[in-house]
C-alpha cells in the first residue's frame, strides 16, 4: 500500500458552521494530489487541519487523518509540532507572513538546524546557505545576511521553499505557492518543486489555477462549499469533467490547457456556508440544475473509470462535455 496520507470524511466546524464537511482524500507516497476550488470552498482549512494548523476557533468534529498509519489526530502537541518540519511541511501564497521580517534569512533557516538537529552555530550557516543555494537563490553565502524584504517575491518563495524542505520532509503542502507571481518566476517555482518531486517528494498542491495544477499533479479533488465534487486523475479530470462546477472552472482558467467550446465560466458567487442551499450546494449556479437537485443532496459516487463525481447528472455531464468539446 503506497498511502502516505489518508483523509477521511474530515469534518471541521467554526462554532456552528461546518466549513469542510466530509473529505476524504489520499496521497500515495512521491505523488502529488492538487486540491482545486475557489476561495471559501474548505481547500486550506482542510490543509491546516492536516499540518494540525488550525485557526484556534476551527476544530474537527469529525473524520480522521493519518500518515502512515499513524492518526495525527491523536497525536501529543509536541509529537505533532516535532512532525512538522520532520515530516509534514507547508507553504503559503505569502512568504513575507511566513518569515521573521527582523531575521537575516539566513538565521532563520540555520536556526532550523541548530534546533531541530543540534547543529553547531557554524555548521547550521553552512547547511543554510547549501540550502538557499539547492533552491537556485544565487550567491546564497553573500544572501543569506539579507532580511526577507530584500528579495523579490519569488526569491522569497525559495526561500519558503529552502525553509520547508530543510528537515527533509516526506510530504509538501504548497497552498497557492505562485498565486503572487509573475508567470515567468511561477514557472521558475514550479520547475523547482517538480525537481523535488522527482527526488521523491509527495505533494499537496492547492490552488484555483488549473493551468499550475496540471503541470504538477497526478490527481484531483475539487472541493466546493465544504465537500468533494470531483475527484480523480488529472488525465481524466481534464479530459472530460464530470461535475458542471468543473466545467465551469475549467471555462475561467485561461491557463488550462482544454480550452472548452460551449461551456461558460460560471456566474455567482460561492454559498455562505451559513446558508448553504438545500439539496445540490451548487444548485443555484449550476446550468443543468432541475427541480430534483434542490432537495436531494448528489453524494460522491464512483463512476465506471474509477473518479467519483458528485453530480446526479454525472454521466449526462460527461457526454455533454464529449460533445460540446473541442
Ligand atoms: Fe448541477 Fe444538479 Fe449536478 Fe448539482 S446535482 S451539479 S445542481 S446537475
Ligand atoms: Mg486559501
Amino acid at each position: 500500500d503506497g498511502a502516505l496520507l489518508e483523509v477521511s470524511e474530515l469534518a471541521v466546524a467554526f462554532g456552528d458552521l461546518r466549513a469542510v464537511r466530509g473529505v476524504s482524500l489520499t496521497v500515495e507516497k512521491g505523488q502529488t494530489l492538487a486540491i482545486v476550488g475557489e476561495s471559501g470552498s474548505g481547500k486550506s482549512i482542510t490543509s491546516l487541519a492536516v499540518m494540525g494548523l488550525l485557526p484556534a476557533q476551527a476544530k474537527v468534529v469529525g473524520g480522521g487523518i493519518t500518515l502512515d498509519g499513524v492518526s495525527l489526530l491523536d497525536l501529543a502537541p509536541d509529537e505533532l509540532r516535532r512532525l512538522r518540519g520532520e515530516e509534514l511541511a507547508m507553504i503559503f501564497q505569502d512568504p513575507l507572513s511566513a518569515l521573521n521580517p527582523s531575521l537575516t534569512v539566513g538565521y532563520q533557516i540555520a536556526e532550523m538546524f541548530r534546533r531541530r538537529r543540534g547543529a553547531s552555530r557554524a555548521a547550521a550557516n553552512e547547511r543554510a546557505v547549501e540550502a538557499m543555494a539547492e533552491v537556485g537563490i544565487p550567491d546564497a553565502a553573500g544572501r543569506a545576511r539579507s532580511y526577507p524584504h530584500e528579495f523579490s517575491g519569488g526569491m522569497r518563495q525559495r526561500i519558503m521553499i529552502a525553509m520547508a524542505l530543510a528537515l527533509e520532509p516526506r510530504l509538501l503542502i504548497a497552498d497557492e505557492p505562485t498565486t503572487a507571481l509573475d508567470v515567468t518566476v511561477q514557472a521558475q517555482i514550479l520547475r523547482l518543486l517538480r525537481e523535488r518531486q522527482r527526488a521523491g517528494l509527495a505533494m499537496i498542491i492547492i490552488s484555483h489555477d488549473l493551468g499550475v495544477v496540471a503541470r504538477t499533479a497526478q490527481s484531483v479533488i475539487v472541493m466546493y462549499a465544504g465537500q468533494a465534487v470531483e475527484s480523480g486523475t488529472v488525465a481524466e479530470v481534464y479530459d472530460a469533467p464530470a461535475h458542471p462546477y468543473t466545467l465551469g472552472l475549467m471555462a475561467a482558467s485561461p491557463s488550462a490547457r482544454t480550452s472548452r467550446r460551449g461551456i461558460r465560466p460560471i456566474d455567482g458567487n460561492p454559498p455562505d456556508q451559513a446558508a448553504l442551499p438545500t439539496g445540490c450546494a451548487f444548485h443555484p449556479r449550476c446550468p443543468f440544475a432541475r427541480e430534483r437537485c434542490r432537495t436531494e443532496t448528489p453524494p460522491l459516487r464512483r463512476l465506471p473509470s474509477g473518479r467519483a463525481s458528485a453530480c446526479h447528472f454525472a454521466e449526462e455531464v460527461l457526454a455533454h462535455d464529449r460533445t460540446a468539446g473541442a
